[in-house]
């Protein structure tokens, strides 16, 4: 494969997929480009020239130019949306190309929010800057939290504006992906390909993702298999911080197993199972609680378009699958309690950690505590924040607690240090988030770069981070909007 070096290493394999998969196309160009933020870390992980990218990434990110080697893009897809399934694919981005690291990975860099392609259908194919930046921030928060995303390299201003029901400032967003190859890409080739074409796709999905497969008898369930353990791995993690993702239609994952497309996605301030973000979610089919059940619904999506391949005969096809998503819910819910055990401090396991895990929520639910702080304050051992150290119910619990800890024999020091390990100090929360936003949107960029640097180091327990740690005055019923 050819390589040719210019702000970035191109090497393209999605172009070698049969033609339906994609559209060749081209970013719009910007009248008045304005690079406003650049992600220094991100360069460097991806062994990028900075100085190569602060005189000409401008020009690239805002699809000015062209870099070498760049076989720009718009890949199709289809999806379920709120449950219903429709043609999609890239309606507003543009992939420029696979950049290869020194260390040899392969990313996407892709142009969200460049104009409109086939797939655009009746949208303008363009973005406006504040969803733009909500995205670099979320995504940079989530990988700070160590959990699999989407990257963000910059955000530039078009010099237009985008309307929407308003005029808005139009932008692009650089984003970095493992692949873009989501759950909506296997219905699609399942849907308006030949079994050869979705051949191919699981073929360059298995290369691309999973390697190891190789010695695999039926590697094609070995992909299921491994799609059904990274997005239980994913969703735990969300579940275990709080993370609302709004939209969890099939487009919307990942075969990376990364979180991928934040538009109405936030933190939940206080713990409830029935907290919604997004304004057109009226069911609550994407509630946080629902969260590992519609995980399980859009992996039942996914093994559907691989029946063919998991066995020349459909019925076998079907029993197999059937019999590998059966294994979600479990798969998940070890995932889940693993976790919370971690957070309460504990290395091994017993058999009544889940009454001692539910205890502990349910009563944040009656008593409307903030769920990141809750855990705060007890790897701290400061129940003075908790304002109910008097009460009957969370006496009881945080006794159980006691027993359990010390029945495992080891320190507090290790207990402490577990628990700061997975209970962060600092989320990027909803109210400090659109602070962020609106300033930057009359041009004042210091307020979303002082919430980026502190949430790059979430559990980092020696900073002062109290402007962030301080919950909304009022609880929040927030809602992020859908027209993004
Ligand atoms: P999303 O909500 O970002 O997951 O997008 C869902 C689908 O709508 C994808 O096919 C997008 O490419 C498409 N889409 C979203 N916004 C626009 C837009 N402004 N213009 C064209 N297509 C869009
Ligand atoms: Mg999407």
């Amino acid at each position: 494969m050819k390589e040719t070096k210019d702000i970035f290493n191109f090497q393209n394999s999605y172009t070698n997929l049969p033609e339906k998969f994609f559209t060749k196309t081209k970013p719009n160009s910007s009248i008045k480009p304005e690079l406003k933020v650049l992600n220094y870390s991100l360069i460097k992980e991806l062994g990028l020239d900075e100085k190569a990218i602060e005189k000409d990434g401008l020009n690239v990110f805002s699809g000015n130019r062209i870099p070498n080697g760049a076989e720009c893009i718009a890949q199709a897809y289809a999806g379920h949306q709120f449950g219903h399934f429709t043609m999609l694919g890239d309606g507003r981005a543009c992939l420029l190309g696979e950049h290869i690291t020194p260390n040899g990975e392969r990313f996407d860099i892709q142009l969200k929010g460049s104009g409109r392609t086939v797939y655009s259908r009746g949208g303008d194919g363009k973005a406006a800057l504040k969803p733009m930046l909500r995205e670099y921030i979320i995504s940079e928060g989530m990988h700070g939290l160590g959990i699999k995303t989407t990257r963000s390299l910059a955000v530039v201003t078009t010099g237009e504006d985008v309307v929407r029901e308003t005029y808005l400032t139009g932008a692009i967003l650089t984003r970095v992906a493992s692949s873009h190859l989501r759950v909506g890409t296997f219905q699609y080739a399942s849907r308006f390909c030949s079994k050869e074409e979705l051949k191919a796709l699981a073929d360059y999905a298995l290369d691309r993702h999973f390697k190891g497969y190789e010695k695999e008898e039926n590697k094609y369930l070995y992909l299921l298999e491994q799609m059904i353990k990274n997005q239980a791995e994913l969703i735990s993690k969300w579940q275990l911080v709080g993370f609302i993702h709004g939209v969890m239609n099939t487009d919307n994952m990942t075969i990376s197993g990364e979180t991928i497309d934040y538009g109405p996605c936030a933190f939940m301030d206080v713990y409830d199972h029935e907290t919604v973000f997004s304004s057109i979610d009226i069911g609550g089919r994407y509630a946080y609680g629902n969260q590992p059940n519609i995980g399980g619904w859009d992996l039942s999506r996914f093994a559907e378009t691989l029946i063919p391949l998991l066995s020349d005969n459909e019925e076998e096809g079907l029993n197999i699958a059937q019999k590998a998503i059966s294994k979600y819910p479990d798969i998940y819910t070890k995932y889940w309690i693993n976790g919370m055990r971690k957070k309460l401090g504990l290395f091994d396991e017993e058999k009544e950690d889940e009454y001692l895990i539910e205890g502990l929520l349910n009563i944040m639910k009656n008593y409307q505590m903030d769920y990141t702080n809750t855990f705060l304050a007890l790897t701290r051992r400061r129940l003075e924040d908790l304002n109910l150290c008097n009460d009957e119910e969370f006496k009881t619990w945080y006794n159980l607690w006691i027993k359990r800890l010390e029945r495992q024999g080891k320190s507090d020091e290790e207990v402490v240090e577990l628990m700061k390990k997975h209970n962060p100090v600092v989320i990027p929360r909803n109210y400090r988030v659109e602070e962020a936003l609106e300033a930057a949107d009359n041009g004042d960029y210091s307020i979303m770069e002082k919430l980026v640097e502190a949430i790059k180091n979430p559990y980092d327990y020696s900073k002062d981070l109290e402007y962030y740690i301080k919950t909304p005055e009022v609880p929040e019923s927030y809602r992020t909007f859908c027209g993004t």
